[in-house]
């Protein structure tokens, strides 16, 4: 099996060092890149398997190359962890909002987000069994070709949405509290739970009128409901 390739986009040496050396040890392929400008023409050319993104970097900002790359058809379904200094919330509810799949915060151990990194790449190399068709209320997720539509219209998700609308779907009516829909969407508990409001609210806006179909159980968490008409 080949090995995976990761990109890590980081202007610290010392930090972008010591992660390299550990992500080769672990067998990853690792190419570096040390500005914002540089970083997304890397993610770009490449097409890693996982992006390590720093959200303050010389010239382009973390949160412009993730932007442009989950923009992006074809370099919409690499996952981008983030890296930030700030511990502020709002950091992490931006970058979920440009598309980020997960976030940590400086300073971090380096067995934590191996473990993240393993989460992420075990997602996307592992997609649901062919030719499964879910469908409800105008909304079709397709999980052989990864693809969801809303009436017709193609609708481009990150792989957290993608899982989140596919683990809703599945069961229409059930309210799904947030630990469960974090579980299942994102694989680990460790984010916080405001976490999914904000790939939630991403989502619904990303399918428009259906979105209106997810809805809010107060004190709960959230569920599809099925419109009555189809
Ligand atoms: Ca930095």
């Amino acid at each position: 099996m080949a090995k995976s390739k990761i990109l890590i986009v980081e202007d610290e040496p010392a930090l972008a060092e010591v992660l390299t050396y550990n992500l080769q040890r672990e067998g990853y392929e690792v190419v570096a890149a040390r500005a914002g400008h540089e970083g997304l023409r890397k993610g770009q050319m490449l097409l890693p398997d996982l992006i390590i993104l720093d959200l303050m970097l010389p010239g382009l900002s973390g949160l412009d190359i993730c932007r442009e790359l989950k923009g992006s058809a074809r370099t919409a379904h690499v996952p981008i962890l983030m890296l930030t200094a700030k511990a502020e919330e709002t950091d992490q509810v931006i970058g979920f909002a440009v598309g980020a799949d997960d976030y940590v915060t400086k300073p971090f151990s380096v067995k934590v987000l191996l473990q993240r990194i393993k989460v992420l790449l075990r997602r996307v190399a592992n997609p649901e069994p062919a030719g499964d068709i879910l469908e409800s209320s105008g909304i079709c997720i397709d999980k052989r070709a990864h693809q969801v539509s809303v009436e017709g219209e193609p609708v481009s998700l990150t792989p957290t949405e993608f899982r989140l609308l596919e683990t809703l779907l599945k069961q229409p009516g059930r309210a799904f509290t947030r630990p469960d829909l974090l579980e299942s969407a994102v694989g680990d508990s460790i984010v916080l739970d405001r976490t999914i409001d904000v790939h939630i609210k991403s989502l619904r806006r990303k399918l428009g009128d259906a979105g209106q179909r997810i809805e809010t159980v107060r004190g709960v968490g959230y569920r599809f409901q099925e419109d009555p008409r189809n």
